[in-house]
């Protein structure tokens, strides 16, 4: 039982209301959500947000610290190592949401490879930042001389986990430039003037063609543009709907 109907819903980052259009095509229903401000001021708000969670984060990185050396008693009840775990649990969680939303800020307003060092620094920011908050109270835990052993070794474990798992899951493993936006941007122009790109919530790469064979398992399609695709992770145009540009072509008419 094959559907011929298929929901598309426009692309947002924003949580902002659902506005539903019916489609008068055979996708069936057309779902838009608009968007919250220009790409600018949105990856603005989100870099704003990233950088208040990765403070969040080395906040209680101090925090963890300043009970270390003794310098706060409170929480009685709390053992010094599973207040220091707990410490080092929520500064993990904090630095993580803060880089997710440092990565898409910077696939909606990618840096330009012109200046390399920028573009290095803006795409790894929270890997640097995850080594921020857990280096030096992995250091601190370490060089303790009050410590036991036992509870050493358990705190030192947890940290150095935790600074790996904050520093790969705020590495960015698909960093996007400024110009490969463009280029991407122009190579959809080129083929659908309107520059509207889809997907699929399972999808790897992004269409011009609602009717992409691609699609033939997928009962919603997400409809936006190509820095929508970006800001969700897909950075790769199906071949199939938007041929690799080797020569100029002319395909303004094979627009749908
Ligand atoms: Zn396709």
């Amino acid at each position: 039982m094959e559907k011929k109907e298929k929901k598309i819903v426009k692309a947002s980052s924003s949580n902002k209301k659902t506005d539903e259009k019916i489609g008068i095509d055979s996708h069936g229903k057309i779902v838009k959500v608009e968007h919250n401000g220009e790409p600018k001021e949105r990856a603005t708000s989100k870099r704003i947000i990233a950088v208040c969670l990765w403070l969040v984060g080395i906040f209680f990185e101090v925090v963890g610290i300043l009970r270390l050396k003794g310098t706060i008693g409170w929480i009685p009840s709390l053992s010094e190592t599973a207040f220091l775990i707990i410490c080092l649990v929520l500064d993990c969680i904090a630095v993580l949401v803060g880089s997710q939303f440092w990565k898409k800020a910077n696939h909606i307003d990618p840096a330009s490879e012109k200046n390399p060092t920028k573009f290095w620094i803006q795409n790894n920011l929270g890997s640097i930042i995850s080594v921020v908050a857990f280096l030096p109270i992995i250091i601190f835990v370490l060089t303790d001389k009050e410590m036991d052993k036992k509870n050493k070794t358990i705190v030192s474990v947890v940290a150095i986990v935790a600074l790996l798992i904050a520093g790969i899951g705020s590495y960015d493993f698909n960093p996007v430039s400024s110009e490969q936006l463009q280029r991407a941007e122009q190579e959809v122009l080129n083929v659908n003037p309107s520059g509207t790109v889809y997907w699929a919530p399972n999808s790897k790469k992004y269409h011009v063609n609602p009717d992409c064979p691609s699609f033939s398992r997928s009962e919603t399609i997400i409809e936006g543009t190509v820095r929508d695709a970006y800001e969700a992770g897909l950075t790769d145009p199906c071949r199939r709907c938007i041929p690799e540009l080797e020569e100029e072509h002319d395909h303004e008419n094979e627009a749908e």
